[in-house]
């Protein structure tokens, strides 16, 4: 049998040889412990038969190093009553470790060019592929490669977890929208592993774990924090707390509950649940499910009502924002030219949940000219309505009736906009009835209208009452002005600030 690798240096490590079971050249050999020659001499290895090799690839024929190799790992998973354990010949100093006879103390790369000078040398190298292409996994910081290795760690068991979090979805006591991404949620759910909470990390929470040193086998002690006093099994008082620290998303998925001091503070009983989850769609994994699987276990309740999930802002050729390729638009630098209002209309406007928006500085241009438009009515009806007294209630003209209906169509349909997440409906829609409705027509059509003292006095009321409402309907989108504005209105009873006002009916 000939097996191709990329690895010759984990020979040493090899526990079987293993074959698809459907593989008529090597079916004669399932099962069999075949003694084969290798650079450390002879060894007897065993062919096992496994439905994931494929035999289409190399020989067909695979070596199953377990102890550095995740796959492999989970091959020897399968075939643990036929074949021996994983066998570490990689130690964590990056070298070859004493299984490995004469290569003990090679770094990696350079065990791999002897291992295979050797066998070549005792003519066990069929043949060497120098254009082979192949992926390695490498660190995201420092671009090293990464060495697959067998470490103890701390597991959390996610199955029942996943279950009630998929549950709480399937019932709707929360909702992920939009709603498409309620799909990726249960595909992750329906396949978690355990997760892996421990990290190697100098800085991070400390897992509340102790070990015993006077205890003969591996005794840990895990507390809720505090340092237990002395050995469960054999009271020894020598322990020595484990140096790992959590996940980040350990910590960060007890955020829902954690941060409102669960269980008893009035925080957590008045919070607790709360209604919007606001965050990026790519870490509805990282963040979202482990909120929904530790909050369900810890409270009983899902976190959260609904969890809206917003997209990447890209530039305008829809490229992702990176400082290599030069085109990020700085939000602060944005806010210094065309103010914080501009930016936050121009980044919710053509903003779809859960997907990507395109942003440029000509987009942020455009909305500082609404905002221009905005202050520039409220200019004319501030100036307009100087002598307006609120407390005398005008006779309403139909054209006035007409001009209040219309506005309340608006604001009903804002209103449902917002209660249905369409954020970036609700914001045009009121961008369009201020410039188009109330500027270029409602106020056109008045200035005659206020000329008239019968009829002044009414529409009056009518651009004082559309604005005055227009304006907290504008409000969560660019609270700024509108709040500006709001403060300089005739209007007798006001609130201390507009955010506080009541919503129009
Ligand atoms: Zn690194
Ligand atoms: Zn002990």
């Amino acid at each position: 049998i000939t097996l191709a690798t990329v690895r010759p240096e984990t020979k040493f490590g090899d526990t079987a040889i293993a074959v698809h079971p459907d593989d008529k050249r090597y079916k004669k050999y399932i099962g069999k412990e075949l003694k084969v020659k290798t650079v450390l001499g002879t060894r007897t290895i065993k062919v096992i038969a496994d439905k994931e090799v494929d035999p289409d690839f190399g020989t067909g024929a695979v070596k199953v190093t377990p102890a550095h190799d995740a796959n492999d790992f989970a091959m020897w998973e399968r075939h643990k009553k036929e074949i021996p354990g994983p066998l570490q010949v990689i130690g964590l100093d990056g070298r070859l470790n004493e299984n490995t006879g004469p290569y003990e103390g090679m770094k990696v790369t350079e065990a791999r060019e002897k291992v295979a000078e050797d066998m070549q040398a005792k003519g066990l190298i069929e043949k060497i592929d120098e254009n082979y292409e192949h992926a390695v996994a490498l660190c995201y910081k420092c671009n090293a490669v990464i060495e697959p290795m067998l470490m103890k760690q701390w597991f959390v068991k996610t199955k029942p977890l996943a279950k009630a979090a998929i549950k709480a979805v399937k019932e709707k006591k929360t909702t992920i929208l939009p709603k498409n991404y309620e799909k990726v949620y249960f595909h992750w759910m329906e396949n978690i592993r355990d997760w892996n909470i421990s990290r190697q990390n100098w800085w991070g929470i400390s897992i509340p774990a102790w070990i015993c040193e006077d205890c003969p086998k591996e005794e840990w002690i895990v507390t809720d924090g505090k340092k237990p006093t002395s050995c469960v099994k054999c009271k020894g008082k020598n322990l020595k707390q484990d140096e790992d620290v959590f996940d980040t998303w350990f910590s960060s998925g007890q955020w829902p509950f954690a941060t409102l001091r669960f269980p008893n503070h009035k925080d957590y009983k008045t919070f607790y649940p709360t209604d919007v989850m606001e965050t990026a769609a790519d870490i509805l994994f990282f963040w979202v499910a482990r909120m929904m699987m530790l909050s369900l276990y810890q409270t009983k309740k899902v976190p959260f009502k609904y969890v809206y999930l917003h997209g990447l802002v890209r530039d305008k050729d829809r490229q992702k924002m990176s400082k290599s390729k030069g085109n990020v638009i700085d939000p602060l630098g944005v806010i210094d030219t065309y103010g914080t209002d501009a930016l936050r209309i121009a980044l919710t406007i053509g903003n779809m949940p859960g997907r990507d928006t395109a942003i440029s500085e000509d987009k942020i241009r455009g909305y500082r000219n609404f905002v221009n438009k905005l202050w520039n009515i409220s200019r004319f009806v501030l100036l307009e309505t100087k002598d307006f007294n609120e407390k005398k209630r005008p006779t309403l003209s139909l054209k006035d009736k007409a001009i209040l209906k219309e506005f309340e169509k608006i604001a009903k349909k804002t209103t449902k906009a917002l209660d249905e997440f369409r954020f970036s409906h609700a914001a045009e829609d009121l961008y369009h009835y201020i410039w188009h409705t109330y500027a270029d027509k409602v106020i056109e059509s008045s200035k005659p209208v206020l000329k008239d003292a019968k009829t002044r006095q009414a529409r009056q009321y009518v651009l004082v009452k559309v604005l005055a409402d227009s304006l907290k309907l504008l409000h969560p989108f660019m609270p700024f002005i509108t709040e500006e504005i709001y403060q300089q209105l005739p209007l007798q009873k006001k609130q201390t600030t507009l955010m506080i006002e009541s919503w129009p009916k």
